[in-house]
């Protein structure tokens, strides 16, 4: 049999549902990974990130050749078009059956529909397979037979429906019948350099990110519930772009959570267990992305909040956009980002916070800007993280508690380092003004763009006017 397994968000050989069921030794299996960058400009995909997604792929191209495997590189600029480019390839080299792994934005649905409806015409195989989650999105139903919009009710019925059996990890495949397929790449991965960031550090590979996600497991994981707030201090794991790009899997990640907490993933040692909640939040929001099309095409989780009156004035946001706000803890959260391609998870927090309720800005300007950098961008958990902050989605922030930047600065960067590592012009500024300079001219920064207590309570009568029924 000739199998075509199609690499998505899946970038592994181990515990890779689609993969190993292509293979098997008296079948030929071709792998193909499409570029569409027409497409995935439309999406706001980071050029940081699709520059990380080639180095992804031509280290699976290493270890696929280790089975056999050819990877091709096909070019199609748009997904409309993408059944068309499969079957047509498919069909060139009378390949049975396609293999991938499903994912969840409605676009990538829409698309995957259309392969499927195409190859099922053409009598082919087509065999799909959920690998970013445990319990796939649909399965998990509150007492009333609803979706759950809530995360703890929702971690509770994860964990009463969870079967350990259901973490067992899928091993890399045997090598398959050598390849008779030549087709010339349509693509040149390996010349691609529109990063803006230093790649070097995401090193890439799936053994070495292994190492370091158990590394941090074991000699980071029982401290992380108490320093991952602080971003001066490297105290998070750093996986969300490997986990995005599917280098390792969830699965993989709960297991080794288990390996260093003596088989557990609910109870034992609170950092561990606490890490494994935030790998929950993750196909939280998988699940509300599947069960909820709308916040894929920039619909607020809670309809009553789609008619907000922002106030989007172009001056704040491009000083938002630009780590020019003079609120330092927020521009250096962006400038992190801008420099290295992540932000620390608190920074997101607060600095979405800040565009939505302080200056009034739409959260889809804010959602956008966010994956036009950052290497880990992900829709499902980029719109819950922006839900979240403007108080529009699932298990949202009240609208009333909005977080004080020059609190959350004092508190989780007390000296001051993280601001200063990110801004130049305050690393001689004393600590005790570092959170909000008097005189910032004297450093060559930036004076307030907004009175951070009359913009929050102007916030609080916008969202306070927002009838409940609506
Ligand atoms: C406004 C906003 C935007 C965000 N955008 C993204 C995004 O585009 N891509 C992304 O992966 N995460 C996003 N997050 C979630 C979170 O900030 C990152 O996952 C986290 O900072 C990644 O760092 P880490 O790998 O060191 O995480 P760790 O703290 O080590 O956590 C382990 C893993 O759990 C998952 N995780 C952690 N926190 C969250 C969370 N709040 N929601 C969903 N999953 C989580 C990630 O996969 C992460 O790698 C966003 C959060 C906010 C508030």
């Amino acid at each position: 049999m000739k199998n075509l397994v199609w690499f998505r968000n899946d970038l592994r050989v181990h515990d890779n549902p689609a993969l190993s069921s292509a293979c098997s030794a008296d079948n030929e299996v071709v792998a193909v990974y499409i570029v569409s960058e027409p497409q995935w400009k439309e999406h706001n995909d980071s050029v940081n990130k699709i520059s990380f997604w080639f180095r992804c792929l031509s280290e699976l191209e290493k270890e696929l050749n280790k089975i056999n495997i050819p990877l091709i590189i096909l070019k199609s600029d748009f997904y409309k078009d993408h059944a068309k480019k499969l079957i047509e390839f498919s069909s060139t080299y009378d390949l049975e059956n396609i293999f991938f792994n499903i994912e969840y934005p409605v676009d990538e649905r829409d698309r995957d529909e259309d392969v499927r409806k195409v190859f099922e015409s053409s009598k082919k195989g087509v065999f799909s397979f959920h690998d970013q989650v445990i319990h796939k999105p649909g399965t998990l139903k509150t007492k009333a037979g609803g979706d759950f919009s809530v995360y703890s009710p929702f971690k509770r019925c994860w964990f009463a429906e969870l079967d350990y059996s259901m973490l067992e990890e899928i091993p890399i495949p045997s090598p398959v019948l050598p390849s008779s397929i030549t087709h010339k790449n349509e693509f040149d991965i390996h010349s691609y350099d529109k990063s803006r960031i230093n790649q070097d550090l995401w090193p890439v590979g799936e053994s070495n990110v292994k190492t370091m996600i158990s590394n941090f497991l074991e000699k980071k994981g029982s401290l992380y519930k108490t320093d991952r707030n602080f971003p001066s201090m490297k105290a998070t794991s750093m996986a969300s772009p490997y986990l995005n790009t599917g280098v390792v899997s969830s699965k993989w990640c709960l297991n080794q959570s288990r390996n260093n907490n003596y088989d557990a993933l609910d109870e034992g040692d609170k950092g561990i267990v606490h890490w494994v909640s935030e790998i929950l939040w993750r196909e939280f929001y998988r699940h509300i992305i599947f069960n909820n099309p709308r916040v894929s095409k920039g619909k607020p989780f809670q309809m009553r909040y789609e008619n907000i009156p922002w106030e989007n004035n172009p001056d704040f946001i491009n000083a938002w956009k630009e780590g020019r706000t003079g609120i330092p803890i927020v521009d250096a959260g962006i400038r992190q980002m801008i420099e290295t391609g992540w932000m620390h998870n608190r920074l997101r927090m607060i600095v979405a916070m800040f565009l939505s309720k302080n200056l009034l800005v739409d959260w889809r300007i804010g959602e956008a800007f966010f994956m036009k950098h950052l290497i880990d961008g992900d829709i499902a958990s980029n719109n819950g993280g922006w839900q979240w902050s403007a108080s529009t989605g699932t298990d949202a922030a009240p609208y009333f508690r909005i977080m004080n930047p020059e609190t959350q600065s004092l508190r989780f960067d007390e000296q001051g380092k993280y601001i200063k590592k990110y801004l130049k012009e305050l690393e001689t500024c004393p600590v005790n003004e570092v959170h909000m300079p008097n005189n910032p001219k004297e450093f060559g920064y930036v004076d307030p763009i907004v009175d951070l207590k009359i913009s929050r309570q102007k916030a609080i009568d916008v969202f306070g006017s927002i009838k409940k029924d609506n």
